[in-house]
């Protein structure tokens, strides 16, 4: 399984200080490269571990794998721009993930892997474009998050409001099955005529600047949403685990 709990840095906020790298005795951090901050050594770092990003002075770290719901401490409100002041030109570029599990799904933890990875390798030639990626996780633990979110299918990549997939392909989840219980499916992606349940990192890239180059606004269009059974039987599977009065952690088919 691939690793699942690791720092990423944030270079347009970074101010490159090295107090992450310095605090972390761990060895994660590359330090030959301090104080910029390089992820050397992702395995070794403490799952659930919040440290560096705790004292990032601007709140340049998150972590892969992460849905504690913890947000770094000195993040500035990315979501509201000053009008008044109009101090940051750069024009936003929402990317969103929205997934199911990242403590046990294989292809939501690989995926999200794949998403910082494609936006790690056009930073820059958006940066030099003029454009600043923002990037959001949403968890979608329960049937009215999906409905408040309009999820078809995890995970779900959008960019600026657009989803990377027009339509819900998907195949069988062992781990997301686990979870419900159940048999449940999960998004897969088709790419130049082949067929992957974790995207390759220039579909990724590529539809992001896509998107950023199209000139498209942040897509507020509402469209008609039905929960898809699949999710139903998910989100069902999983409240009767987590309600199981048995105590057994497969909560519903003990007798
Ligand atoms: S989260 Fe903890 S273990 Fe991981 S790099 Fe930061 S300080 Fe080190
Ligand atoms: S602590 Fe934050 S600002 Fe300082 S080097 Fe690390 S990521 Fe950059």
């Amino acid at each position: 399984m691939a690793k699942k709990w690791y720092p990423v840095i944030d270079y347009m906020e970074c101010i490159e200080c090295g107090i992450c790298s310095k605090m972390c005795p761990h060895e994660v951090y590359d330090m030959d490269k301090t104080p910029t901050p390089v992820v050397k050594n992702p395995e070794n770092c403490v799952d659930h571990c919040h440290g560096c990003g705790n004292k990032c002075p601007k709140g340049a770290i998150t972590y892969v794998g992460d849905d504690t719901g913890w947000v770094p401490k000195n993040k500035k409100d990315d979501t509201v721009s000053c009008a008044a002041c109009n101090s940051n030109s750069l024009k936003k570029i929402l990317i969103e993930y929205m997934y199911l599990d990242l403590n046990v799904c294989d292809r939501c933890i690989g995926t999200e892997e794949i998403l910082v990875k494609a936006m790690e390798e056009i930073k820059e030639e958006l940066y030099n474009a003029g454009f600043e990626m923002i990037y959001r996780k949403v968890l979608i633990d329960t049937e009215e998050k999906a409905i408040k979110h309009h999820f078809n299918s995890s995970p779900s990549i959008r960019v600026n409001g657009y989803d990377l997939c027009e339509t819900v392909q998907e195949n069988h989840c062992g781990c997301c099955s686990d979870i419900a219980c159940d048999s449940v499916q999960c998004r897969t992606y088709e790419f130049e005529g082949q067929m992957y349940e974790i995207p390759p990192v220039r579909m990724l890239a590529e539809f992001i600047l896509k998107q950023a180059y199209s000139g498209n606004t942040i897509n507020t269009r509402k469209i008609d949403y039905m929960l898809p059974e699949n999710l139903k039987i998910f989100y069902t599977g999983k409240k009767k685990i987590n309600n199981a009065a048995c105590g057994c952690t497969r909560g519903c088919n003990c007798e």
